[in-house]
């Protein structure tokens, strides 16, 4: 059987299917027999859970995982916690599983009711403690990944960070989860990890121990294998570990007849500064600014801010860094940074519909961009720009910042280049006349997709309608493609996630596109890709796409043609 889910991690994956989902027992709402007795419990479970902790923290590498393990232990070490828990047990005169429950349900409720965005999402980890802490005072043995002896695709409802706070990834060879977006904090470190993963999938068909296959790159999983099946599983893995290996000697995407592309990287992800010299990448067409304001207490200041451009800047040597200003709102929130409660947070005060009411705020942040500038090729873009109101608005800010620098006798580049993201289909619509005021475009179809379908791109029960290949999509990613080529100087990126799909290559290819800015794992997979096209043919080819009324229809051709060209990479 196969089954059709949100693709989230690239890669393939063969492995026992484990359920992580340890089911607790009810808990025991009788008069307790012994309270001491209860109370010791209840201190040695919350010590145990507490000794997990440290152990985990001891043995990862990853600062990101380490944080999010600090913040539970940090809960658990609090005086008072044993203290209350004792209370509970002694005034309910009941069981340790109780007080334990009802201790961290009003810890729970109170967080939740906090208007703080970044508090209230803490409220999933303090759920997470709980069943920790539960787990221990019942004895459940935890699912623990140091203890993996074999293969395993691991399943969920609700998949959390937890399974993945291990440096003993080995045999995980998946991760399928009924709940959660690409976004989400397992989302984006299996992305980064490299591991398979598939989100909306209904678990309920799957069994544990049963064998899956997890296609990361088409978003599918398959079960019920036949011995045939899994002789052609094994080749297909091993196939693309060749090709991993292969890739290491990729250097340029350049097609069969001659043309370069430039393959360049989405970051912001301070622990990927290294890697830079390690990828062959074109440059970064997308830094990520709002991981350096996302789990921050205050706002980052411009000195912060320059010193980590510039050090990017610096290992790039010369290759572009197009910086992207901060993308706040919508599914990124920040504690310090008041955005209401929203009925549509999509649609919402996000990203420059902010920065423009907080000009301060805004100018700090263009002052950093522009002072790491005068140290490596910078260019500065704006997110979520629907009109040209806004971006002429965002001009003037960036022009006072200029003043600001000039009045201080502070070098940047004077004629920096600025673009903007189109992500938002009116901009994609009026795309001539938006060219003539920027540099440059960026497509972010993982948005643009979101507005012009009408599709919350975290929505699981609609995501089979999240398509890049809706002729509507098509039309506006080609006229934005189209308007950038009557200038010589002016060149369209994309840094949406359709810009490393295989078929997203051979039409975006077919189309022009200048730029694919990828995820870092990705960008040797992508170059490999285009290297294997030829851009003429690609280009004729495309043109019979492009009155195809539906999905299927352009798929299946788009299949018909990555089967032919990619071959045994495909
Ligand atoms: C996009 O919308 O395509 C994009 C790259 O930005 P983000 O995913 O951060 O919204
Ligand atoms: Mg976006």
């Amino acid at each position: 059987m196969e089954l059709l889910g949100i693709k989230v991690g690239n890669g393939l994956g063969l492995g026992k299917c484990l359920f992580v989902d340890t089911k607790l027992p009810n808990l025991n709402q009788e008069t307790a027999t012994s309270l001491e007795e209860e109370v010791i419990k209840v201190n040695n479970a919350i010590d145990e859970a507490i000794k997990d902790y440290e152990d985990i923290i001891a043995s990862l590498d990853d600062e990101d995982l380490k944080s999010l393990t600090e913040f539970n232990k940090n809960v658990l070490i609090s005086p008072s916690i044993k203290k209350d828990i004792t209370n509970i047990i002694n005034d309910k005169k009941c069981y340790g599983d109780l007080a334990i429950d009802i201790y961290f349900n009003n810890k729970i409720k109170q967080l939740e009711n906090l208007d703080n965005n970044y508090l209230k999402e803490r409220a999933k980890d303090v759920k997470d403690i709980r069943h920790k802490v539960l787990s221990k005072y019942y004895g459940i043995v935890e699912f623990n990944p140091d203890n993996l002896k074999e293969d395993v695709i691991l399943v969920s409802h609700e998949m959390t960070a937890n399974v993945l706070l291990t440096d003993n990834i080995e045999h995980i060879k998946g991760i399928v989860s009924e709940l959660g977006g690409k976004t989400s904090h397992i989302g984006i470190l299996t992305t980064s990890l490299g591991i398979p993963s598939i989100f909306g999938i209904d678990i309920k068909n799957l069994k544990n121990d049963e064998l899956l296959f997890i296609d990361g790159n088409k978003g599918i999983i398959e079960n019920e294998l036949s011995e045939e099946r899994i002789k052609e599983i094994k080749e297909k893995i091993a196939t693309e570990l060749a090709l991993a290996k292969e890739l290491d000697d990729i250097k340029e995407a350049r097609t069969l007849d001659n043309y370069l592309f430039e393959v360049s990287a989405n970051t912001g992800d301070l622990t990927e500064l290294e890697r830079i010299d390690e990828i062959p990448l074109d440059g970064i067409g997308l830094f990520r600014t709002e991981f350096l304001y996302l789990n921050k207490t205050t706002p980052p200041d411009e000195d912060y801010l320059f010193e980590v451009y510039k050090s990017f800047a610096t290992k790039l040597n010369g290759k572009q860094m197009i910086i992207r200003t901060l993308d706040i709102g919508g599914d990124k929130k920040c504690p310090y940074i008041d955005i209401g409660e929203e009925a549509n947070p999509f649609l919402g005060y996000r990203a420059i519909r902010y920065c423009l009411d907080h000009k301060d705020f805004f100018k700090t942040s263009l002052k950093a961009i522009l002072r790491a500038s005068a140290f490596g090729n910078i260019a500065i873009m704006y997110p979520m720009i629907s009109s040209i109101e806004e971006l002429r608005q965002a001009n003037l800010i960036l022009e006072e910042a200029k003043q600001d620098l000039r009045d201080n006798k502070i070098s940047f580049k004077e004629d920096i280049k600025v673009g903007i993201m189109v992500e938002i289909p009116a901009v994609a619509a009026m795309a001539d006349m938006m060219i003539e005021e920027v540099d440059f475009f960026s497509i972010g179809t993982n948005d643009l997709v979101q507005y012009t379908t009408a599709v919350d791109r975290g929505n699981t029960k609609i995501s089979k309608l999240y398509e890049w290949f809706n002729p509507g999509v098509i039309r506006l990613i080609k006229n934005a493609i189209d308007v950038t080529k009557n200038y010589d100087d002016k060149f369209v990126g994309m840094c949406g996630e359709m810009a490393a799909d295989p078929l997203g290559i051979i039409l975006l290819v077919g189309l022009g596109l200048d730029e694919f800015s990828v995820n870092i794992n990705t960008v040797k997979k992508t170059k490999k890709y285009i290297s294997l096209l030829n851009k003429k043919e690609t280009e004729e080819f495309v043109k019979t796409l492009l009155n195809l009324k539906t999905v299927k229809e352009i798929e299946d051709k788009l299949n018909k043609f990555a089967n032919e060209k990619y071959g045994k990479y495909y």
